[in-house]
């Protein structure tokens, strides 16, 4: 039988559960005075059961998790989280298992705006002081934004991973390798020696020399959707690069990969793919999107460059996989969409999609170098 406090606290939640935060947090703050509760951890609990509710609604773990049955007994209630018991595998979980937000405390809203600050490549001091003047989440330090906001990415980098269909182009772009934010560096280009820090611009002969490169293997078909993949150090064989690729392949695709168009500037350069299926002239001409399928490789270039250099400011090495897919997923999207990512709504889906996705961030990952 339910308590007398948790009656009142389910109707309240029902009452509030439209409101903005503020006067959601307003409203449990004056619950919490009138029944003399304390008011933090009144906010968790109800904000536990909002989103256990929207959970709900969406449908998250409405099978189990780990064999897919849809019959479950209710194992417990603890702190108002619902925990299922699978009368198929015998395992528990709640409706948070298995997502990226199995361990948060936070509101739904600020979840939708912590993604959408991250999105619009907002820096973890700036995350922090809007969380801080727009919800007042004053306990939240930059460490948990870094975390969080990789979280995110993380997800994000691996929903990128889309098959690619009908006419592919397939090519390499290298980047300068960056060691940003780590205290020991390695030199790459020779483990023994000493990696510098480097400042300022280099020469060409010491770029030549102490530079190394990750080299990401890239490619976009006929309606502009693509596949970025780090491949590693140093310059990609163009059989590296479509090994890379070939898993994003739709069965009825065909890839391409331009021989006779070879270039090498400081940062990028094209590599010739050996298994390419049709003459580059022959794709040259298609021009499904109004551009030809060179233009728009290259302009897939040209976006990675300046995402990766200019919009993060270096993406450290480490990291780059995950950047570079997440950079992937928006790209994909604003495809779809034809537009970027700009209201609420937008934002909300792509949040949705992110909690349905059922991908959690791999806790191997180690964050030594924070
Ligand atoms: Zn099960």
């Amino acid at each position: 039988m339910e308590t007398f406090e948790q009656i009142n606290r389910h109707a309240l939640m029902q009452l509030i559960e439209k409101l903005p935060y503020k006067d959601f947090k307003h409203a449990v703050l004056l619950f919490s005075k009138m029944e003399k509760l304390d008011f933090n951890e009144e906010l968790s609990l109800i904000t536990a059961i909002d989103f256990q509710r929207r959970l709900e609604r969406l449908g998250v773990n409405d099978t189990c998790p780990s064999c897919g049955s849809d019959q479950y007994t209710i194992h417990a209630i603890r702190k108002e989280i619902k925990r299922y018991r699978c009368k198929d595998c015998g395992k528990t979980y709640t409706l948070f298992s298995g997502t990226v937000l199995e361990k948060t405390k936070w509101h739904w809203d600020i979840w939708v705006r912590f993604l959408e600050l991250t999105i619009h490549g907002y820096s973890l001091k700036d995350i922090q002081s809007t969380l801080e003047t727009e919800f007042d989440c004053t306990n939240i330090n930059h460490k948990t934004v870094f975390l969080w906001r990789h979280k995110l990415i993380y997800v994000l980098a691996q929903m990128s991973k889309i098959k690619l269909t009908n006419y592919v182009h397939m090519d390499g772009i290298t980047i300068r390798e960056s060691q940003k934010g780590s205290r020991a560096l390695v030199n790459y280009k020779n483990l023994k020696l000493e990696r510098k820090p480097r400042t300022g611009r280099l020469s060409i002969k010491k770029e030549a020399s102490d530079v190394a490169y990750t080299t990401i293997a890239t490619a976009v078909d006929s309606s502009g959707h693509c596949i970025c993949n780090v491949i590693g150090m140093g310059d990609g064989e163009p059989e590296d690069i479509f090994n890379a690729l070939k898993h994003y392949l739709e069965d009825d695709s065909n890839t391409i990969s331009p021989s006779s168009n070879k270039q090498k500037t400081q940062n990028t350069m094209t590599e010739p793919c050996e298994k390419a299926l049709l003459a580059f002239d022959y794709f040259k001409e298609l021009n499904v999107t109004g551009m030809s399928s060179s233009d728009m490789s290259l302009k897939l270039h040209a976006d990675i460059q300046k995402f990766i250099c200019q919009d993060m400011a270096n993406v450290s090495t480490k990291y780059l996989e995950d950047y570079l897919g997440f950079f992937t997923y928006m790209r994909n999207w604003r495809i779809d969409h034809g537009r970027c990512p700009l209201s609420k709504n937008d934002i909300e889906s792509i949040f949705i999609d992110i909690i349905k996705s059922g991908i959690n961030y791999s806790k191997k990952r180690s964050f030594a170098s924070l």
